[in-house]
């Protein structure tokens, strides 16, 4: 169906820096038009000391709703006039909704991440999950997996993050969470006694698709690799997880949750989630060339 954008026409985008090669404006786009929905969806390049003008911006010109990305989604916390408390346990909002100038925050990665590993028939882990990173990601899925009564342990490049991560973890959920460096004999320590492995860092990502956060002989068939980072579409941690036998998760699923999710809280209809997952496809193709 094709919609021509008019005066009732409702505004929502990403907003971050950088933006121009997201692929929600394919994903949620395709979506609108193809339950005729009278919106648009366009990415705005936020740096991070104009977030609090930005937020005034989404007053004034009412726009409905935000997908909010690096390096905003812990920085816009104190600037908004309520906070989902998933959100505030997790220290981090990628959603946020407008409701006539009243700025509400939500975390839909964590939702989103749950979402993939059940329509993927993952169960709740007898072994230990490695998580790796301590950034916004990472703390969303830590508190996914914690909910499902996973035991964590973190594997970040700055350990104190870990720790503060871990610590907070623990104290809301109850659930065990360890902290360690990022090395390589911490990973080949915990990787041996693991049932899974999620990368949550950005290492991996275009254009550093050469690098891996996991080096090739710690990997096994013992594993389920899940990589959040989805671009490229497999990366080569999850290249030589397939080689080592293991089963290996992308994170475009994810992207894809996490942004209906989004869609739903907006419009307040049922995400049409086969569009929206062709739309990504296609469009992370359309970037990876
Ligand atoms: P973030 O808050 O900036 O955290 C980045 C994490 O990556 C930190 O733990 C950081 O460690 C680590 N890191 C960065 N460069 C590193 C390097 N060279 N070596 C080792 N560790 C490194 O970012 P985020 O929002 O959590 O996002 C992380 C990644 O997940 C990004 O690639 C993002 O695109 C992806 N993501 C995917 C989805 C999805 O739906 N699939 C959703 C959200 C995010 P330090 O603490 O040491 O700096």
């Amino acid at each position: 169906m094709n919609l021509e954008i008019n005066g009732k026409t409702k505004l929502c985008g990403v907003m971050g820096d950088p933006v121009e090669h997201s692929v929600s404006p394919a994903m949620h786009n395709a979506g609108f038009r193809s339950l005729g929905l009278d919106y648009a969806y366009v990415p705005f390049h936020v740096r991070k000391g104009d977030l609090p003008a930005a937020l005034q911006g989404v007053r004034a010109l009412n726009i409905r709703g935000l997908n909010v990305t690096i390096p905003h989604k812990v920085a816009i916390l104190p600037l908004l006039d309520e906070i989902d408390p998933l959100a505030k346990q997790i220290g981090a909002v990628n959603v946020l909704v407008n409701n006539s100038g009243r700025l509400s925050g939500y975390n839909t990665d964590a939702e989103g991440f749950l979402h993939v590993l059940s329509e993927q028939g993952i169960e709740p882990q007898k072994k230990n999950v490695v998580i790796l990173g301590a950034g916004g990601a990472a703390m969303a899925i830590c508190f996914a997996l914690a909910s499902r009564g996973e035991s964590l342990t973190l594997l970040n490049r700055t350990h104190i993050t870990a720790s503060k991560c871990a610590a907070d973890i623990s104290s809301s959920t109850g659930r065990p969470a360890k902290a360690l460096e990022l090395t390589r004999a911490n990973l080949a320590s915990v990787l041996e006694g693991a049932g899974m492995l999620i990368n949550a860092t950005s290492v991996g990502m275009l254009p550093a698709a050469d690098a891996t956060p996991v080096d090739r002989d710690l990997l096994g068939p013992h594993l389920t690799v899940i990589d959040i980072v989805y671009n490229p579409h497999k990366s080569r941690l999850l290249e030589e997880a397939e080689q080592a036998g293991a089963r290996t998760i992308n994170g475009l699923e994810m992207l894809i949750w996490q942004g209906a999710l989004a869609f739903e809280k907006w419009t307040g209809i049922q995400p049409p989630l086969n569009v929206m997952r062709k739309a990504a496809t296609a469009a992370l193709r359309r970037y990876e060339k």
